[in-house]
């Protein structure tokens, strides 16, 4: 690539020689390449010539771009470099020869120096710097570095700026923008120093604090109702459709007997054979005819329950045997001492006759309680460490080595002339 370069610029400077000259443009916008070829009569035929990988880049020359044209003594291009981003470049050059061009991409050739420059403030720095030095971006920059770090409306006249700073050129023009690294301001006596990022902002010190992100987890308990199947509420219905005829009571009147007795159990109106289903699991510990009450099956239950079906047509389990809750175990009769066909449904809690209706429950759960949960919650957080601002002491002193000295600042007017010279700048 190096020797390619070489190959041009002695190319250029041959031909400049001779005398031919140099023209700085800047591309129009919205002006295609080959519109470009066309208005300036350069025979080209881009799909013939430019390999294929390369075309999409003709699209990528920016509007405004400074590029050049490199003409002959009769006034005829012979090579043109426009820059594709700011490391490469087209390359367009006329075969001596054919008297057609060739299309290359070539990498940019550019300079890059540091300067130093001191200016004293008469306004504010920005102004003060297009004033003395001619470069309106490095005014720019300036304004960028200062910014929230010196009030630059608090400067007095008479106060100094001085700084160092990084500039590429390209064939004596500045080529991209400058980067200030360090700045010294000298306001009545007093020195103070800016020190430049990486992207050209300003701090008051060496070191800048940098944020970050931290992620974690977070621990979070809390509270919320749940449903829950209460002990109490554990048993289901006898029959699938109940439909109450007669209710719980230690001392109601009784009407075949005429008198008052206690009804120990709920009497359900049903038909005949309709299946009695098992409140709950459990163990048969009595099937059989037990006097009034008829066909009846007696079921033991966890917490010292025991569910009693009176009055069964048919029964359908044994005793000892285990059933499961909803199974079913008889049907609906009219055996014992009865009116019409019900199921008396009796229920003891450790062996005391209680209100069935006070266990049996239609929904198997309706019951809630608050209950706590933790979950993790992924969370951020922004944390800050500080981060020394690179080469800050080195710039440092190298500002104060150039105050030392007498050095004249460049002034950046060369580039305002549309013909350049080629010097050792290219
Ligand atoms: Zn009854």
């Amino acid at each position: 690539m190096r020797s390619v370069k070489s190959m041009i610029i002695w190319g250029l400077m041959c031909t400049l020689l001779s005398g031919a000259k140099l023209t700085v443009n800047t591309w129009e916008r919205g002006e295609l390449f080959s519109q470009y070829l066309e208005r300036k009569e350069i025979s080209f035929n881009i799909h013939s010539a430019i390999d294929e990988e390369d075309v999409k880049y003709l699209s990528e020359i920016q509007a405004g771009e400074v590029f050049y044209e490199l003409r002959d003594s009769e006034d005829e291009i012979e090579q043109v470099l426009i820059p594709i981003g700011e490391e490469m470049q087209i390359h367009l050059a006329k075969d001596k020869i054919s008297h057609k061009f060739v299309f290359d991409i070539i990498p940019i050739a550019y300079k890059e120096k540091e300067y130093s420059a001191t200016v004293v403030i008469h306004s504010n720095p920005h102004s003060d710097i297009k004033k003395t030095l001619h470069y309106p971006a490095l005014a720019d920059k300036m304004s960028q570095l200062l910014k929230g770090v010196i009030n630059t409306r608090r400067l007095h006249r008479g106060d100094t700026l001085s700084f160092i700073y990084k500039q590429k050129t390209r064939m004596g023009r500045p080529y991209y923008m400058p980067y200030i690294k360090v700045a010294m301001l000298k306001s009545r006596g007093k020195e103070s120093f800016v020190y430049a990022d990486e992207d050209g902002y300003g701090y008051s010190n060496d070191t800048t604090s940098q944020a970050y992100i931290v992620k974690g987890k977070e621990k979070i308990t809390y509270t919320r109702r749940v449903k829950v199947k209460g002990k109490k509420y554990r048993f289901g219905m006898p029959l699938r459709h109940a439909r109450i005829t007669s209710s719980f009571s230690y001392r109601r009147y009784h009407p075949i007997l005429k008198r008052y007795r206690p009804h120990h159990g709920t009497d359900f109106g049903a038909r005949r054979g309709t299946p009695l289903l098992a409140v709950n699991a459990g163990r048969v510990i009595f099937s059989g005819r037990m006097g009034g009450y008829g066909k009846v099956v007696k079921i033991k239950h966890k917490g010292g329950y025991v569910s009693l079906y009176a009055h069964q047509s048919r029964i359908r389990v044994k005793r000892g045997q285990l059933v499961k809750k909803g199974q079913i175990i008889g049907h609906v009769g009219s055996t014992g001492r009865s009116t019409g066909p019900h199921l008396h449904f009796g229920m003891t809690k450790n062996g005391r006759w209680i209100n069935p209706m006070k266990v049996l429950h239609k929904k198997s759960d309706t019951r809630t309680i608050l209950k706590t949960f933790t979950k993790y919650k992924e969370t951020t957080t922004t944390k800050y460490k500080t981060v020394v601002i690179k080469d800050a002491k080195k710039n440092k002193e190298a500002l104060l080595a150039y105050l030392k000295g007498k050095n004249e600042p460049f002034i950046w007017d060369r580039f305002k002339k549309l013909e350049v010279r080629i010097d050792d700048d290219l």
